[in-house]
């Protein structure tokens, strides 16, 4: 069933155009953001706006506020982050060192963002996604039980760290929590903590104890949607409301825009690229 508010007609436009689908995955090969910038104008939404596509799936007059606007940058900003993300000879994007204490973890000067989520929610194929522009960066997965799981960091030029998380919920090692939480407390230069949560079942009992710990420590952090490509688009509607309306009700330190994205699609993931070099200060939005 349809979520309040939302268009009857949702099931006929459920599915992606198979041609955005290839197209965005070629894109994310040949790296060109003037691609991007040639598509249709609804396509390019789709792809890089993905929350406003939605929004046009909700009936006027009981529009929920997704918040479109409080991060809403130009195409030319969009353009700018990508340069970031982009590997060169003089911008280097690499894979700096694992810890699995806080006083293991590299000292750096640069602000940092770092990326939690349960395990399985898509969290290394999503900062594979984010560094497809550097393809020569290796995201490690260590998912046998029992090995141990680190916190891995990125360098992403002079600009910040990226780190990611080791996942949480089911056989997460017994140290994890004490890990994660000495690193969400005492680490200095930590920006914000981007929260990762399967768009496609929503907020688990796993994700709670994240969750909780982001509130109880007031750190700023935001909701990442992942999988987007994986529901219809009515499913993900009603996922998108229910998410919206946890953030708006029951939480402080959450930043009330949400961030869909598909490390399938590519959907979502220039924006938060951008999202990510503008809470960095790395970027001013026009
Ligand atoms: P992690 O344990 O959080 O690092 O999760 P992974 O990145 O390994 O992803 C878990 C599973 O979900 C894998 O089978 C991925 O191929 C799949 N997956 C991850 N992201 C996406 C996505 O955006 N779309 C789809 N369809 N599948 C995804």
């Amino acid at each position: 069933m349809a979520a309040p508010g939302v268009l009857p007609c949702m099931g006929r436009l459920s599915e992606m155009p198979a041609a955005l689908g290839r197209l965005s995955r070629a894109y994310s090969k040949s790296q060109a953001f003037t691609e991007v910038l040639q598509l249709p104008k609804r396509q390019l939404t789709k792809l890089v706006f993905p929350l406003q596509e939605l929004e046009r799936y909700l009936l006027p007059d009981s529009k929920p506020d997704l918040h479109l606007n409080t991060f809403d940058p130009s195409l030319d900003d969009i353009a700018r982050a990508e340069s970031f993300f982009t590997a060169s000879a003089r911008n280097r994007v690499e894979y700096l060192s694992s810890a699995v204490r806080l006083d293991h973890a590299p000292d750096l000067p640069r602000p940092e963002v770092c990326f939690i989520g349960r395990s399985n929610v898509g969290k290394s194929s999503l900062i594979k996604a984010l560094f497809s522009l550097a393809p020569e960066v290796e995201v490690r997965v260590s998912k046998n039980p029992g090995h141990t799981k680190k916190m891995n960091f990125f360098k992403v030029g002079k600009f910040f760290t990226l780190v990611d998380m080791p996942g949480y919920g089911y056989r997460a090692p017994e140290d994890f929590v004490d890990m994660v939480e000495t690193y969400l407390k005492e680490r200095k230069n930590l920006m914000r903590t981007f929260l990762l949560v399967d768009s496609v079942v929503g907020i688990q009992k796993a994700d709670d104890i994240a969750i909780e710990m982001c509130e109880e420590f007031a750190l700023p952090y935001v909701m990442v949607l992942t999988k987007i490509d994986k529901s219809s688009k009515g499913h993900l509607l009603k996922q998108v409301l229910q998410i919206q309306k946890f953030v708006d009700t029951k939480t402080q330190g959450c930043f009330p825009q949400l961030f869909p994205v598909s490390a399938v699609t590519y959907s979502g993931i220039h924006l938060l690229r951008c999202f990510i070099a503008y809470i960095t200060g790395n970027l001013k939005t026009n």
